[in-house]
């Protein structure tokens, strides 16, 4: 063995020479003496990385001739396995299949040279050539004269390849770190970098700080990372990439754990796009997982690699599992310290958290979603369910923030405004359906809050589905069977209204009509309907908008609420002049809304003249049909049915031997006993008795009765009906209560 002065004096000239010239393939001749001396060996090679094929290039003179040798940096050579690994190996006998399995499944000896001349490879030292830790190339040694590579060659060949890895460096122009492309391009002072590197608990946060405190734009950064990783820049441009199909083992939390993601081009060729391709280990798992021998490896930013593993899930946008998106959260949240503006408001988990609750609202047909900041813990999300809240999932504190601008921002909301409430909305396609949500921000002492509620999307349900008795659907159909008059629909927020007055459009809805409605907002949409979206902001109210049908030669019109004397006044005006209108009005019952129309200032005779009919509703809850049972009515049940039916009409139904039913719970309805809701109704007709106690203006109470003599039942009337029925019970009933 040479002793080690006489190394030491053999790699010094190594060092010289490649500082005397030009380029590697200048010295090569010379270089190859020395390195041949320095192993007794008989051959030497040095592979090139090249940055844009992925390969291993090895140029060598001979004579005056230069040749190249070609090897992808896979298994598939001895010299690409060790770029791939970017470990050291010493192959004894490279003929040795076994030899060379024993160092991986699929390790190959191609032998190029050898099929090329009548030189025989008997053994092989091949070390990476690697600067700041980024894989330069490859050095191999071949055919030691006297026995095997030992140890010592190994060291003496690290030592070499780090000397000759600053020479490709240098050659590559290459950098030390990651960024330093951006300060010899001046786009950084030396100093901000330092001073941001030292700060940052890792590069995906240093490259978010450069974006966001420092506003370099991704291009540059990836330029820098291209520079420094001797790898191509990949942006995410999903349509020119998309996630390489393959029956890989690699899981999504896996891959964005490591920030690696496989995608390919139109053509299908793979390409591993990773934050780091130095990281050999990373790229040899994912090597042996793909099980795909050609393939380029590129750098990519964090958050590109993440959309681009966002945007796989069920291929149509799903932004992935809630408890991977939190596991996520809560990795990240670890790591932003604690300062609770650390998580912007793009960063790709905080934009798949919101899109993931809007997905989950949609699947469990939510109304509403809440997004509640508590003051010392993490903020809750609930969702309303058919009328009540239900607990979803908990967001960490620090990320509330970053939740609450992520959706303002969706909502064109002032992000930066969060001392007063703001409205917006949001359209969403979710399941292929364009979803319109409302969004409402309101300041609470504990942070920003958010509420969103989900418009229902979709056609209009059938008359026949909406539950009402059957005397009350005969006396409903006669009533809007009337060329004109008003029908009014009333009740509390939330009782369904809408819901009513699109069914008995749809049954309207023949091409002989002309039909428009102004609605706030449009929430069902029915081919055939002109409807009209108000927007009292800009002036345009349901009063305007009901002036401007009457000019469009209209049969019937909805006006969405009468919620002034104007709108009211010229509702009735618009039926009185040979139109059907239908509207709505916040009022409990029928009898009651008659006495709030007079108290408007709507004369009486035309009001009663013009008003076909009031139908007042309330929506409760069924129950789960998975879980529903039979159970005999208690002594109590039949005292309350008959209290609340009233002993005068107690003869109309029968609670003989009656039996009631009750949801037992089950995974179904989340142990709840209810699923879905359906509505109540108090149908009134306006009689000739009712009209002329109208004309008096007398009291509720009187006007109560007479619609009562003419056949209308009470909300809680309909309500015992539908308990009867098995279609709820009475404990729904409390809902109703108080109305009447
Ligand atoms: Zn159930």
């Amino acid at each position: 063995m040479l002793e080690t002065p006489v190394k030491q004096r053999e790699l010094e000239k190594v060092n010289q020479l490649l500082e005397s010239h030009q380029s590697l393939l200048d010295a090569y001749q010379k270089l190859e003496i020395i390195v041949l001396g320095l192993f007794d060996a008989e051959r030497m090679s040095i592979f090139q990385r090249r940055r844009q094929n992925q390969d291993l290039v090895a140029r060598f003179k001979t004579g005056s001739e230069t040749r190249e040798i070609k090897v992808p940096i896979s298994p598939q050579s001895i010299a690409g396995y060790v770029a791939l690994a970017q470990l050291p190996l010493m192959i004894k006998d490279p003929y040795n299949a076994e030899e060379l399995r024993q160092v991986h499944q699929r390790l190959r000896f191609e032998g190029k040279f050898d099929k090329s001349s009548d030189f025989t490879t008997r053994n092989i030292l091949c070390v990476p050539i690697l600067n700041s830790g980024v894989l330069l190339g490859v050095l191999q040694v071949i055919n030691k004269r006297k026995g095997d590579f030992s140890d010592d060659d190994l060291q003496i060949a690290q030592d070499l390849t780090q000397i000759i890895g600053n020479k490709f460096r240098y050659e590559l122009g290459g950098t030390q770190q990651p960024f330093q492309y951006l300060v010899h391009s001046n786009l950084l002072k030396e100093a901000d970098l330092n001073q941001i590197t030292e700060s940052s608990k890792d590069n995906r946060q240093l490259i978010q700080r450069l974006i966001s405190e420092l506003r370099i734009n991704e291009e540059h950064i990836g330029h820098a990372l291209s520079i420094h990783y001797q790898v191509p820049y990949i942006p995410f441009n999903p349509d020119k990439y998309h996630l390489y199909q393959s029956d890989s083992r690699l899981n999504s939390s896996y891959l964005k754990r490591n920030l690696v993601a496989v995608i390919s081009d139109a053509s299908d060729n793979p390409t591993v796009l990773m934050a780091e391709p130095n990281n050999a280990a990373l790229l040899m798992e994912i090597e042996s997982a793909l099980g795909i021998e050609s393939y380029e490896i590129s750098v990519g930013l964090p958050n590109a690699i993440l959309q681009y593993l966002g945007a796989s899930g069920a291929g149509n946008g799903a932004p992935g599992a809630m408890d991977d998106i939190l596991d996520e959260i809560g990795t990240s949240a670890e790591e932003a310290d604690d300062s609770s503006d650390e998580m912007s408001d793009d960063a790709p988990a905080v934009v798949r958290l919101v899109s993931r609750i809007l997905h989950d609202a949609k699947r469990i047909n939510a109304s509403d979603i809440h997004i509640d900041p508590e003051k010392n813990g993490p903020t809750r999300v609930r969702m309303r369910v058919d009328g009540v809240c239900r607990d979803m999932n908990q967001v960490p504190a620090s990320h509330h923030s970053a939740v609450i601008a992520r959706i303002k921002i969706m909502s064109n909301l002032n992000i930066a405004e969060k001392r007063v409430p703001q409205d917006g909305k949001i359209a969403v396609k979710m399941s292929g359906q364009l979803v319109e949500v409302r969004v409402a921000t309101i300041p609470t002492v504990g942070g920003e809050g958010v509420v969103m509620r989900i418009l229902a999307s979709g056609g209009a349900l059938p008359l026949e589905k909406m539950n009402l008795s059957s005397r009350n659907t005969g006396m409903l159909k006669d009533m809007i069977s009337k060329p004109h008059g008003i029908l009014l629909v009333v009740g509390p927020t939330g009782s369904g209204k809408t819901t009513t007055l699109h069914a008995v459009l749809g049954d309207l809805n023949t091409p002989d009509k002309k039909i428009w409605t102004a609605e706030d907002p449009v929430e069902i949409t029915q081919a055939g309907l002109q409807q009209v979206q108000v927007n009292p902001k800009i002036g345009f109210t349901f009063a305007n908008a009901l002036r401007a049908f009457l000019r469009a030669d209209p049969d019937i019109i909805l006006i969405g609420e009468m919620r002034d004397k104007e709108t009211a006044h010229a509702g009735i005006e618009a039926s009185l002049t040979g139109h059907l209108v239908l509207s709505t009005l916040h009022t409990n019952s029928a009898p009651e809304t008659i006495t709030r129309l007079l108290d408007l200032g709507l004369d009486p005779v035309n009001f009663s003249d013009a008003c076909v009919g009031i139908l007042a509703q309330r929506l409760i809850r069924t129950i789960c049909p998975k879980c529903k049972e039979k159970h005999p009515a208690s002594e109590d049940d039949i005292a309350f049915i008959r209290r609340q039916y009233g002993e005068a009409y107690i003869d109309e139904i029968n609670i003989q031997n009656l039996e009631l039913y009750r949801g037992k719970g089950c995974e179904e309805c989340g142990d709840t006993g209810y699923k879905g809701r359906t509505g109540v109704h108090e149908l009134l007709a306006m009689t000739p008795d009712l009209r002329s106690l109208v004309y008096k203006e007398a009291s509720v109470s009187e006007m109560k009765k007479q619609a009562m003599k003419d056949g209308m039942r009470t909300l809680t009337q309909d309500g015992i009906l539908k308990v009867l029925k098995g279609d709820t019970d009475i404990a729904q009933l409390q809902i109703i209560s108080g109305a009447d």
